[in-house]
């Protein structure tokens, strides 16, 4: 396993991670989650991805329960958990980037995990009710209480992250970590444009999320392998809406053809992609069966074949890099 620092920080994350969205107490049993998180940790990942709004809860439920059972040490594995869309729909208080929902999430997630702090803590939404001021501050309370180590956001643009960190200088506070971008071979924008400047002013790291599109870049869709997908299960016709369109599948059709003549398995491929981006700190794996996982946590060996060449090859076929 390769490990990169998140952004300027001092802490270093293995370049493949392993997140639970859709998947832990929800599409699989946690019989599988334990196989999952097994694989992974063997295999040299050390950072597991989870949010409040996961299965309402759930998967930090269920992760939490993992850890323990594992034994694992504190100090081998870093744990993310992330504050906005709450656990139930109860009341204005349960959701957002109040003071108060930061912190009585921060709360809850801790319980959840079972674990007594938490590595990173993302607003997982930008929150445009809350003053930037209010969370900066809480966020920094949680890190003086020692229950957070670092805190970043998610899906924020580049002007709201900018201005986390004008509030941060401003009060001498500390400013986001890191990003929680989507990142793969479809949307490129904010890693490839937007935040060109967070990372050079600022230093500022990203754990990738979606780097298969949900599952589309690994090629199943068009190769008519799909079978027992996230995009069949009910309450997901928005996910499946936006996924599965003509225009992308006629993309990763050609990019399925390029990656037979390459020889390299298209989730690898599009992995591997992501990972050559310098400026991703870690790729964040989703998995709903310990087959996928296998394959995909063997990407580091496909970085060599993907040259300059090759990449440039990529970009004719996707027509996806922004144009800056
Ligand atoms: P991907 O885009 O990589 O999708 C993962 C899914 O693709 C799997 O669950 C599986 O779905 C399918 N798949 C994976 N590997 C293979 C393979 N080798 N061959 C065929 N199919 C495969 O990532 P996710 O969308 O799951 O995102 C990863 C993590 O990022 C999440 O778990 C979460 O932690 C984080 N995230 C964060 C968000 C945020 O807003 N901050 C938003 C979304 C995710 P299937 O069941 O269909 O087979």
């Amino acid at each position: 396993m390769e490990y990169r620092r998140l952004g300027k920080s001092g802490l270093q994350l293995s370049a493949l991670s392993l997140g639970s969205w859709l998947t832990f107490g929800q599409q699989i049993s946690d019989k599988v989650a334990d196989e999952l998180m097994g694989i992974a940790y063997d295999a040299g990942v050390n950072f597991f991805d989870n949010a409040e709004g996961y299965a309402a809860g759930k998967s930090e439920e269920v992760m939490g329960k993992i850890i323990k059972a594992h034994g694992w040490e504190r100090e081998s594995y870093v744990v993310s958990s992330k504050v906005f869309f709450g656990t139930e729909n109860k009341g204005p208080n349960r959701i957002g980037l109040s003071r108060k929902h930061v912190i009585e999430a921060c709360h809850g997630a801790l319980k959840r995990l079972q674990v007594d702090y938490l590595d990173l803590y993302f607003c997982h939404r930008p929150d445009k009710q809350t003053p930037i001021e209010e969370t900066v501050w809480a966020m920094n309370t949680l890190l003086q209480q020692g229950k957070i180590l670092y805190w970043g956001t998610s899906e924020w643009s580049a002007s709201e992250i900018m201005e986390a960190i004008r509030v941060a200088r401003q009060y001498n506070l500390i400013g986001p970590t890191m990003e929680q971008p989507q990142y793969n071979l479809i949307e490129r924008n904010k890693l490839e444009n937007e935040y060109l400047m967070l990372f050079k002013e600022y230093g500022m790291g990203t754990t990738i999320w979606s780097p298969l599109a949900s599952g589309i870049l690994s090629g199943k869709y068009t190769s008519g392998k799909a079978k027992d997908t996230r995009l069949d299960m009910k309450g997901l016709e928005w996910l499946k809406e936006s996924a599965l369109t003509e225009v992308k599948l006629a993309k990763v059709e050609k990019l399925q053809s390029y990656a037979d003549e390459l020889a390299i398995p298209m989730a690898k491929l599009s992995l591997g992609w992501c990972l050559k981006n310098p400026n991703v700190s870690s790729v964040i794996l989703g998995a709903s069966k310990t087959e996928q996982l296998k394959e995909n946590l063997t990407t580091l060996e496909v970085l060599p074949l993907l040259t300059d060449e090759v990449m440039a090859n990529i970009d004719r076929i996707m027509w996806t890099r922004p144009t800056l």
